[in-house]
């Protein structure tokens, strides 16, 4: 029996965060987190609390081709295909089948993951952005992209990790200009570090 994919929603944009700020890439949000149930009565209690993202519900894909066929159908002809797995968390469902799907269509592959769980080989853009409360598990990647601050997840704590690059992401609550200030400040205090901006919200895309 074929594997049925959750999917919250696919979408043509531009990459709003990290090194490839700018990029036009097919987002594909999975449903589903292992972090938080996506339900406001539980966030308080859940282990990631901070989440901006509504990634429950959505659509069933009952195959990886089908699933492949659609993100295809989201990307305009003649462009240098990316796709962006994100969530929710995408290592609870991106496999090998998927994978192997999206390559066979010339994409390349990126993943925006919590980091608690293993990736899959052939990915061409890792992403890990930890959780104070979670424990890491993949610990090498392409970015890492830390949501600041986080008390018990501070810079100090990912700095030697095997990334090419470091990011810190003010965090988008109320006290998103003081975060942006603090973040602002510890790059420039530590240069390893580069700032994030969220250009999506930014520019009104979603
Ligand atoms: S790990 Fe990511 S998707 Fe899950 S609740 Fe936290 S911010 Fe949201």
């Amino acid at each position: 029996m074929s594997k049925i994919y959750s999917v919250k929603e696919i979408f043509y944009t531009l990459q709003g965060e990290g090194a490839q700020s700018g990029r036009p890439a097919v987002f594909c949000r999975f449903s589903g987190c292992n972090l938080w149930s996506g339900r406001e009565d539980d966030r308080a209690n859940a282990i990631c609390n901070f989440c901006d993202t509504d990634f429950v519900g959505g659509a069933k894909f009952d195959s990886a081709s089908a699933l492949a066929e659609a993100i295809r159908n989201e990307c305009p002809n003649g462009s240098r295909p990316l796709v962006v797995f994100t969530g929710g968390e995408p290592l609870l469902q991106l496999d090998n089948p998927l994978i192997a799907a999206i390559r066979d269509r010339g994409f390349e592959i990126a993943v925006e993951t919590n980091g608690t769980i293993r990736a899959p080989n052939g990915i061409d853009w890792l992403t890990v952005s930890p959780k104070a409360k979670a424990q890491l598990v993949q610990t090498s990647g392409t970015e890492l992209k830390l949501v600041y601050p986080q008390v018990g997840a501070e810079p100090e704590k990912y700095e030697s990790l095997d990334f090419e690059h470091f990011f810190l992401q003010p965090m988008d609550d109320p006290q998103l200009r003081e975060n942006t200030q603090l973040a602002t400040e510890y790059c420039l205090r530590n240069p390893k570090w580069r700032l994030s901006l969220q250009i999506h919200k930014i520019i009104g895309l979603p």
